[in-house]
């Protein structure tokens, strides 16, 4: 059987890693190499979950691994929407590692390359020659979601020297009154990344300067360096559907919208997808059989990420019981361990 993948990032690198060997993949990137923009956070069950698919991934946290994340704090508009999370005060050993994204994704590549039934085609072939072919390509093919189930996202590369292993999330509506900020840094190169999400209908409303919005918090929050990079992409906002794996070709990753749509994590479910797909064997039947559970699981977290984005500030600000409660509901259901930031966020008080 002869398999086209389209992208090699975590996911399209993942089904090569993971194939059987009498399986011919062909890889094709538009790229020179992967160049995904990401915060490069992956929790500490990220981490265990990936390691588990085996030693090339592993081996790709390890390479790639920039800081562990020791604390993390959420920031809101008044003082008492503060929160300061120490891992240690949770019996963590951290809250998980910052990676970086490019090395990350390229010792992926060279272990799926490795493999001796694996190839990286420089220009893409006809594809009526293959009789598989997987959607690897990101955000570059999502499905033709509404406006309201994109999020826009903007990162800025802040030279800034020093860091703190620390990661903050931000809820300030005067600085914008729908979305969120975020800072990942990367400890050993001195890069904090600074970032900011909204749906893609609500930009489309506003008609907002994202880069301006972004510069405005670095001001409020003392970061000072250079933008080295900046870069704009989308993100699925809304939890991914069976049919969204297949849809006359293979889907995993991105394109499949395996994102969180609370945290925009989504490198363990590209893992997870091109993983399942090559120990299906590329039969449709099956992987998505083996999907179902984790399609199943989004569902549960899109409530929360409705309740926050949906959520005015007076409601963030006074209604404390009410969200306490909404979380613990989810909670019940979710096993916190699984869900770090619903843990985070349930401590927001
Ligand atoms: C700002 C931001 C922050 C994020 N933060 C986190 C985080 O902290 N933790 C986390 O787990 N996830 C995070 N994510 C999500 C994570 O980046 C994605 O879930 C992950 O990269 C998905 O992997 P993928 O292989 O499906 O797609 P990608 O990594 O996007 O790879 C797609 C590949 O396809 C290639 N491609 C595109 N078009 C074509 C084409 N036409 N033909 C061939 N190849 C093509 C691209 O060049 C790329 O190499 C973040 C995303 C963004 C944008």
């Amino acid at each position: 059987m002869k398999v086209l993948v389209l992208g090699f990032g975590p996911a399209g690198s993942s089904v090569a890693i993971a194939s059987p060997n009498d399986i011919e993949i062909y890889l094709y990137d538009v790229l020179e190499r992967p160049r995904s923009f990401c915060a490069g956070g992956l929790t500490i069950w990220d981490i265990r979950e990936i390691e588990g698919y085996g030693p090339q991934f592993k081996k790709a946290i390890n390479k790639a691994t920039m800081t562990y994340a020791k604390e993390a704090e959420i920031l809101g508009k008044s003082k008492k929407a503060r929160i300061y999370i120490n891992a240690k005060d949770h019996k963590l050993k951290s809250l998980g590692v910052i990676i970086n994204r490019r090395i990350f994704d390229l010792v992926l590549l060279k272990e799926a390359l490795k493999r001796n039934n694996v190839e990286v085609l420089k220009t893409r072939l006809d594809q009526r020659k293959y009789d598989v072919v997987v959607d690897a390509r990101g955000m570059s093919s999502l499905p033709k979601l509404p406006d309201d189930d994109i999020e826009l996202v903007a990162q800025a590369y802040v030279d800034v020297g020093y860091l703190e292993p620390k990661l903050a999330i931000t809820f300030w509506k005067d600085l914008s009154k729908t979305g969120y900020f975020w800072e990942f840094p990367e400890v050993k190169s001195g890069i904090l990344k600074v970032g900011f999400g909204m749906s893609l209908k609500e930009f489309r409303k506003r008609r907002v300067d994202m880069r301006k919005i972004l510069e405005k918090y670095m001001v409020r929050r003392g970061i000072s360096g250079k933008i080295v990079e900046y870069k704009v992409g989308r993100l699925p906002l809304t939890k991914p559907k069976l049919e969204y794996l297949y849809q006359g070709m293979f889907k995993v990753g991105t394109s499949a919208c395996l994102v969180d749509p609370l945290t925009g994590a989504g490198i363990r479910y590209a893992i997870r997808s091109g993983f399942m797909l090559a120990r299906s064997g590329f039969r449709k039947d099956r992987y998505l059989n083996d999907m179902k559970e984790t399609v199943e699981l989004f569902g549960k977290r899109y409530r929360i990420k409705k309740i926050l984005w949906q959520m005015p500030q007076s409601l963030v600000d006074k209604s404390l019981e009410a969200l306490e409660k909404q979380f613990n509901i989810l909670i019940d259901k979710i096993d916190p361990a699984e869900f770090p930031q619903s843990w985070l966020l349930k401590n927001f008080y």
